[in-house]
């Protein structure tokens, strides 16, 4: 087959020459909704090219298999050969980075050739949203509590009491009379950027809150009230500097259905710019990390921002506790990815074409323990400097050549680019090389997870290019 020879990839798949199944020769084409770092990596991408128009292309999907002379497959399960709804389809882009209203809107009726690939699960919500996310991780660790015991319980010990509101009002009011005097947080279910959160400390605090938003459902004239969370606030977060700040950590999910994870080495410490202090809980300054919010203080500065990478952070903390104490520190985030991904396992709607790029926000407290706040399935890809544009320019990038759609690498790495295989039905060992000393003196495998070390992604990119083209010509 000469160069530039246009070749469906999904024919590509057939021959000998691509068992994957995955773009031979001819270039592959993107849509993409976003207008930002994203756009720039898909549009630097050698030998990609994007398909003119965006969102909401209709197409005639049997149009389109005829001309092909093939059938496309159901984004479910199995051949369709005659494909019901004749919309949305998609013989004309490998890879799709869409966002999360498309796919909701457009899931359903779309079919999809072998090897497209289009960002997000079609019910991501299931993790993303608040009180979902915490549903989950309730029956997960009853679960685990059931069949393995309550100290196996103990290892879902990182996510804040959180109650739904207003569905367990009462619940919640229980409990907090258990514990007076601590403060909790009270964060609408679905929004983000930390608009509509608030902190209390009195029930009587949130009365308006309850005037507004919740009514009886004995009340006829009710409406639907908008869904919450109220938490337990953490109110020993570590400080540096005087001040609180939270880890975003990048989680790529290639698979449910075997759990296959990449956790990414890079991503960022948020600071608040005001310095820590339980004095006054009223101001989102001093107890919201999010860039949304400092950005607005009156005090913040453009230039220095509120950013340290994690590496800066890892670094400063083994200053200060140690190299164990950091490893332990970072082995508790790893426990949380696993386990939070694993408590929607079976519920995640699992697609071949589909994967998830999570942000995850993890606080660590005074004790170096990280809890989990929140995870976004559309974590922000718009740089607020020259360094966050690097991280997040190699950040995607790398999921490219995880996603490997020219089809240059084995299927069997462990590391690409800044990327680490955390998962893959089971826990990743590091290779044979990387050992650690266990206090009783003997050597164990460590696992595969480089959260916030060195990051050298291009020089190890380029030495696992050559690896593996000499691998594929033997
Ligand atoms: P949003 O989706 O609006 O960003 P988050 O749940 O991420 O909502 O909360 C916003 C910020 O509030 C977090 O980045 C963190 O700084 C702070 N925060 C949220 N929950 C807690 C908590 N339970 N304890 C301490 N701080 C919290």
């Amino acid at each position: 087959m000469s160069k530039g020879t246009k070749v469906p990839g999904y024919m590509q798949g057939k021959g000998s020459r691509n068992p994957r199944g995955i773009i031979g020769d001819r270039e592959i084409r993107y849509k993409c909704s976003l207008q930002n770092t994203i756009l720039d990596v898909l549009r630097g991408r050698p030998g990609w090219q994007e398909v003119p128009g965006q969102n909401n292309v209709q197409q005639n999907v049997q149009t389109n298999a005829k001309q092909q002379g093939t059938t496309p497959q159901s984004s479910k399960s199995g051949f369709q050969s005659i494909p019901p709804i004749t919309r949305n389809s998609d013989g004309d882009w490998d890879f799709y980075w869409c966002d999360r209203e498309w796919l909701a809107q457009n899931y359903d009726t779309m079919f999809l050739y072998e090897h497209q690939k289009i960002l997000h699960f079609r019910n991501h919500y299931e993790l993303t949203r608040k009180n979902l996310m915490v549903k989950n991780l309730k029956r997960l660790k009853k679960q685990t509590e059931r069949e393995q015991g309550k100290a196996e319980g103990l290892s879902f010990e990182f996510f804040p009491t959180t109650y739904e509101l207003p569905s367990e009002y009462h619940i919640f009011v229980e409990e907090f009379k258990k514990n007076p005097g601590i403060i909790w947080i009270m964060k609408p279910a679905a929004r983000a950027q930390g608009r509509g959160i608030f902190l209390f400390r009195r029930l009587k605090d949130i009365t308006d809150w309850k005037k507004g938003e919740y009514q009886p459902l004995s009340d006829p004239n009710r409406e639907v009230p908008e869904t919450y969370v109220v938490q337990r606030y953490i109110e020993n977060p570590y400080l540096i500097g005087g001040r609180k700040f939270d880890v975003r950590v990048y989680v790529l999910v290639v698979s449910y259905n075997p759990l296959k994870v990449w956790l990414y080495r890079s991503g960022f410490a948020r600071f608040s710019n005001t310095r820590f202090s339980l004095d006054s809980i009223e101001d989102t300054y001093v107890h919201l990390t999010n860039v949304a919010v400092q950005k607005n203080a009156p005090d913040y500065d453009p230039d220095k921002g509120c950013k340290w990478s994690t590496q800066q952070l890892r670094k400063y903390l083994a200053a200060k506790h140690g190299v164990e104490a950091v490893k332990k520190a970072f082995k508790g985030i790893d426990n949380i990815i696993i386990k939070s991904l694993q408590s929607v396992q079976k519920i995640i709607i699992n697609d071949k074409h589909c994967f998830e790029m999570y942000g995850y926000d993890v606080l660590f407290d005074s004790d170096l323990k990280p809890w989990l706040i929140e995870i976004n399935a559309s974590p922000s890809l718009t740089a607020s400097g020259k360094e966050d544009y690097d991280l997040k320019f190699g950040l995607l990038n790398d999921l490219l050549n995880v996603l490997d759609l020219e089809n240059r690498l084995t299927g069997k790495e462990k590391r690409i680019g800044g990327w680490d295989l955390l998962w893959e039905d089971g826990p990743i060992l590091a290779d044979d090389g990387n050992m650690e000393c266990t206090p009783n003196g003997t050597t164990a495998s460590i696992p595969n997870s480089f959260l916030g070390c060195h990051n050298d992604r291009k020089r190890q990119l380029r030495e696992l290019y050559t690896a593996a083209q000499s691998i594929k010509k033997s």
